[in-house]
């Protein structure tokens, strides 16, 4: 089998067998496969689709590309979840940490930055120590020991998605619904839980702008984790703005302490809180008003809050910098951005928001750029605020003055400001289960 001809094949439109997607995910996987050829796949991937048989097989062959975790040892239903990708998005490191305050034990595996987003890995690793690549047996026992464990992909566990995520996201080719869809299962299925609630973000700041797009991502993912023996549910919610204030890796971990803390923003907590109840409802811990009170219960009275403290503890990181934020990456630079117009702010272009956070060191531009893990922009002002001329809108933090200028002139962009107050959309859109879709 030549990798020349499989390109070929997918450039033609053609459907790709099993055998030909196992033959490149190994290959690739092992180094055998160059990345200008593997890049060549994903770009005609993107350009020509893959149907559901050919995603199933994808994510089967990358799931298998390394090992996966048993979670049999440790008692009650596993759950995990996973979002498709946003701007600000640090749903994770708040939702995880009230599910396992709950008592049902989360055992997730992450992603890093991909395109103009964030990823739960490179806002761990922003806390001083923090290990996001530890052994499956270490995997296990912190999920043992505390209720809670996130971990990346590694050279174990699905490194096909380690590499082909890294090569997605500097060639352009990670707004793909097959691509994504693999990526992301293969994750959840190497990591072992039994329920997995997929948050498939929508909106300027996603990978999937339309409802549409995203509603067919989620029943892709959905029907692959139930093809594999896995409860899975899909919640579609909205990216058409940032998600609460901070974008960049310590300044999201600040805000997601602050979020268990209780002082989080209400779109965050309001998020999380939903999310949380889902998994909590299908891991089988009780109907939905049931686990809305529990999880508000876990985030109110601390013990989330707790939860997250010890699982930062056992994967080596410094807890302490969870309330003593001086402890956290912080940029020598500052910068007030202030609104040229004054009237209600009426949009704040998420995916502009990512792509001005990148330009400050937040993110990778090149496969082996390292990042600033103190850049970021903190949003002071969102879409409904009334705001006058010389009003601080953002306040731009990075560790290099001579980024400020890029990231300032794509800032100017992804503002608007009007004469009327927006409407203001809805957080959740949609669910997505077995018995199909429903509109909220
Ligand atoms: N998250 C992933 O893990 N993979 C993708 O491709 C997109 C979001």
């Amino acid at each position: 089998m030549r990798m020349y001809d499989i390109i070929t094949n997918k450039k033609n439109g053609l459907a790709l067998s099993g055998e030909q997607i196992r033959f490149f995910v190994d290959g690739f996987a092992a180094g055998e496969i160059p990345d200008y050829q593997a890049a060549a796949l994903l770009m005609a991937i993107c350009l020509k689709g893959m149907d559901a048989a050919e995603t199933a097989a994808l994510t089967d062959a990358m799931t298998r590309s390394g090992g996966m975790a048993d979670l049999s040892s440790i008692p009650g239903v596993k759950a995990d979840k996973h979002s498709t990708g946003g701007v600000g998005d640090k749903t994770t490191l708040v939702v995880c940490p009230i599910v396992a305050a709950c008592g049902v034990p989360v055992a997730k595996m992450s992603g890093r930055g991909l395109g103009h987003t964030g990823g739960t890995v490179d806002k761990l690793e922003s806390i001083p120590g923090f290990q996001t690549t530890v052994g499956t047996e270490r995997f296990l026992s912190i999920v043992k020991e505390t209720g809670l464990a996130v971990i990346g992909q590694s050279d174990g566990v699905a490194p096909a998605d380690k590499k082909l995520y890294a090569l997605r996201d500097v060639t352009a080719t990670v707004d793909c619904i097959p691509l994504i869809a693999a990526s992301v299962m293969c994750k959840k299925l190497a990591a072992g839980a039994e329920a997995i609630l997929l948050d498939v973000k929508t909106g300027g700041g996603a990978f999937m702008k339309t409802v549409d797009d995203s509603v067919t991502l989620a029943r892709r993912m959905v029907s692959i984790g139930h093809q594999m023996g896995r409860r899975a549910a899909a919640l579609v919610t909205n990216m058409d703005v940032p998600l609460g204030s901070a974008i960049g890796n310590a300044l999201e971990v600040i805000e997601a302490a602050d979020a268990l803390r209780g002082r989080g923003p209400s779109d965050l907590t309001y998020l999380c809180l939903e999310l949380a109840a889902h998994m909590l409802t299908l891991a089988g811990a009780g109907d939905m008003e049931q686990c809305r009170v529990s999880a508000k219960d876990a985030l109110d009275s601390g013990r989330a809050f707790e939860k997250l403290r010890a699982m930062t503890g056992a994967q080596g990181g410094d807890a302490a910098a969870l309330e003593d934020y001086a402890r956290l990456p912080s940029a020598p630079v500052t910068r007030r951005f202030a609104a040229v117009g004054s009237g209600y702010i009426s949009r704040i272009d998420p995916e502009l928001c990512g792509v001005a956070s990148i330009a400050l060191g937040a993110g990778r531009l090149r496969k082996d750029d390292p990042i600033d893990h103190a850049a970021g922009i903190v949003l002071e002002r969102k879409p409904g605020d009334r705001v006058a001329v010389g009003d601080t809108m953002a306040v731009l933090h990075t560790s290099d003055v001579k980024l400020l200028g890029e990231a300032e002139a794509i800032l100017s962009k992804a503002v608007t400001i009007g004469s009327q107050p927006p409407k203001q959309p809805k957080i959740i859109i949609a669910r997505v289960d077995a018995n199909g879709v429903e509109y909220l």
